[in-house]
């Protein structure tokens, strides 16, 4: 039971005074003889909720609050800041969990972003990655996960999807992303992204996808940025020419 807001608790007082009254019920059923339960009736259901609703409702109240800072501290740990994305402990927690995954890693990286900060400033170069962010999110299922692995880089797994499929949502991505311009401080910031992916299957390990991902990201840059390259098991491989 999850006490998130004060109906919650109300509900929780009402569930401790109707189990307290239960137990002094059964309580006089053994140490009293049967004539004390008439005289007690009524009496003794005001004095047991008058001592536990406001126990409970204390107690209710320190539950909720360690509730909401839980939520709040798992936000932290979980939620990058800038981006609402996940963090990159929150996706390596995720994979590790399901070691047998079987999937596509992305490994995204805006190009030339430290030009972007020296041109428009960082605050502008925040709301660049912000916008980065929010397009990839939009482009991925619910079940896949997208972290923000450093700056200006992002790891997106696309879970039980083969190489062709991952290849096609990477291509989508980069073109969605090349294609919308975003408008931080009055300026007009057309930005372009790097694609290096890999496949996972069930029985290969998270770092080693994401270490071939890399690989393909970096041929990625080599080959004149704004492009995706998919790495083979014999080595990356170029699939998208540039735009
Ligand atoms: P490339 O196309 O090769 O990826 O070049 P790049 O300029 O994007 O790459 P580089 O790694 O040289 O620069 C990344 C820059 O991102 C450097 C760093 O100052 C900046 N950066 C990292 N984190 C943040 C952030 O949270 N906000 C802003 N505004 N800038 C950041
Ligand atoms: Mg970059
Ligand atoms: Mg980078």
């Amino acid at each position: 039971m999850r006490l998130t807001n004060r109906l919650s608790i109300g509900v929780f007082c009402i569930a401790i005074t109707l189990f307290a009254i239960g137990m002094a019920t059964g309580l006089e059923y053994f140490l009293y003889p049967k004539e004390f339960a008439t005289t007690a009736r009524g009496k003794k259901e005001i004095i047991v909720s008058a001592i536990s609703l406001p126990i409970a409702w204390a107690i209710g109240e320190v539950i909720r609050k360690n509730q909401l800072l839980t939520d709040e501290l798992s936000a932290l740990v979980n939620r990058d800041r800038l981006t609402n994305v996940a963090t990159r402990d929150y996706f390596f927690a995720q994979m590790n969990a399901a070691p047998n995954a079987y999937g596509v890693s992305l490994m995204i990286d805006i190009d030339k972003f430290k030009s972007i900060n020296d041109t428009y400033g960082h605050f502008s170069g925040d709301a660049v990655i912000r916008h980065v962010a929010t397009l990839i999110k939009n482009m991925i299922r619910a079940e896949d996960i997208v972290c923000r692995f450093g700056g200006e880089e992002f790891i997106v797994f696309l879970y039980d999807q083969d190489r062709a499929s991952g290849v096609e949502v990477a291509e989508r991505m980069r073109e969605a992303i090349a294609a919308d311009p975003v408008s931080p401080q009055h300026h007009r910031i057309s930005v372009t992204v790097s694609i290096g992916g890999s496949l996972k299957d069930r029985l290969s390990d998270v770092d080693e996808a994401i270490q071939r991902a890399d690989d393909a990201l970096y041929r990625a840059k080599s080959g004149g940025r704004n492009r995706t390259v998919f790495a083979t098991e014999s080595g990356p491989q170029r699939q998208a020419p540039a735009a």
